[in-house]
């Protein structure tokens, strides 16, 4: 072999109708990223489903996993949030990706995280850890959220500050929207209320979801009442046991878990299936 054929370009991955092109990569840090990729034109989703997302493996057989679809309805392109796991499967590969790159995406949208599954309200709640902010980047995006709620409170926390990146920077760029404010004027930044936390390091605000609505510390510093079934609506996605503790909280507050099939007071969905579940 030459020195000419060993510079050579590898041929281009072959594409299948499954396989779209990611166009843009942003490392959040050492364990997130996100990334944006072409979008099928048949594909047709509601704000805040998953769809099943890929690179191919060693034996050419793609690594799937569940994703959830950060990007609204409207946006011509997908975006993901995503973790990097030292040693996953699937994550192992993707931090690596870059623009150009083909993704497998099998767009067959699915998830209980949708307005529809919710009975109508005034004020909805998005409780969030880690890369369960992904359905609600998302859905905050989208404005029949703001349609349907005049308030949206969004609660998001993380071990540590820099895993808040993603979602403080796409908060701060909703009152520069310009679909929302055409659609809502300047008001629409009184609409979001943002509510950060960390537990692993010191920051602003500071505790876990659970303990912060139990104490009340959060409707207080938010200036709202304690959550009400009359009202209040809530979308859950984290940890299997981040989820049973948020679903008990909400219980006590007399909200009940609905679907798809059986709108309710809230709605929940696994961020990611943990070791052993
Ligand atoms: P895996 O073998 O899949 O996971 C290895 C271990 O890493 C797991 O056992 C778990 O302990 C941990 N882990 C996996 N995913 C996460 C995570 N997201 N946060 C923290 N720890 C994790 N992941 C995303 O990054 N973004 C998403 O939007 C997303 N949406 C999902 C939606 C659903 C409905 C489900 C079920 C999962 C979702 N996941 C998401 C998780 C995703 O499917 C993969 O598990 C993840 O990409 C890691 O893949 P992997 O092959 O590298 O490692
Ligand atoms: P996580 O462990 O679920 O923690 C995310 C946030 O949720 C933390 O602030 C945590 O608070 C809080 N939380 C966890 N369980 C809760 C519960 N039952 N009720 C209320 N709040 C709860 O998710 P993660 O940090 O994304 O990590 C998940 C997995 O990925 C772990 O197996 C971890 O080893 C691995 N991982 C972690 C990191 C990292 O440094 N963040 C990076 C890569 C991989 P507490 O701090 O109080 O637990």
């Amino acid at each position: 072999m030459d020195d000419t054929t060993k510079s050579r370009a590898a041929p281009p991955a072959a594409r299948t109708p499954d396989t779209q092109t990611v166009t843009d990569v942003r490392h959040w840090s050492e364990w997130l990223m996100s990334f944006r990729c072409t979008r099928p034109a048949s594909l047709r989703f509601r704000s805040g489903e998953f769809v099943m997302i890929g690179l191919p493996g060693d034996n050419g057989k793609p690594i799937l996993r569940a994703y959830s679809i950060a990007s609204p309805c409207w946006d011509e392109e997908l975006e993901f949030y995503s973790i990097k796991v030292a040693d996953g499967p699937l994550t192992s590969r993707l931090r690596h990706i870059r623009p150009g790159d083909p993704l497998i995406l099998r767009p067959k949208p699915v998830g209980t995280l949708v307005l529809d599954a919710l009975l109508p309200g005034r004020r909805l709640w998005l409780l969030a850890t880690g890369t369960g902010f992904a359905p609600f980047a998302s859905l905050l995006r989208d404005p029949e959220t703001f349609e349907r709620y005049e308030q949206v409170v969004m609660m998001h926390t993380c071990r540590t500050a820099d895993e808040l990146a993603y979602g403080r920077e796409l908060v701060a760029d909703l009152t520069r929207d310009p679909l929302l404010a055409e659609i809502f004027g300047e008001g629409i930044a009184d609409r979001v209320l943002y509510y950060p936390t960390t537990t692993r390091e010191q920051g602003p605000r500071m505790g876990r979801i659970t303990d912060n609505l139990t104490s009340g510390k959060a409707f207080a510093d938010m200036g709202l009442p304690p959550m009400d079934p009359a009202v209040d609506r809530a979308m859950v996605c984290g940890s299997l046991a981040f989820n049973l503790d948020v679903k008990a909280v909400l219980e006590g507050f007399g909200l009940t878990e609905g679907a798809n099939s059986d709108p309710r007071e809230f709605v929940i969905e696994k961020a990611f299936v943990g070791e052993g579940v």
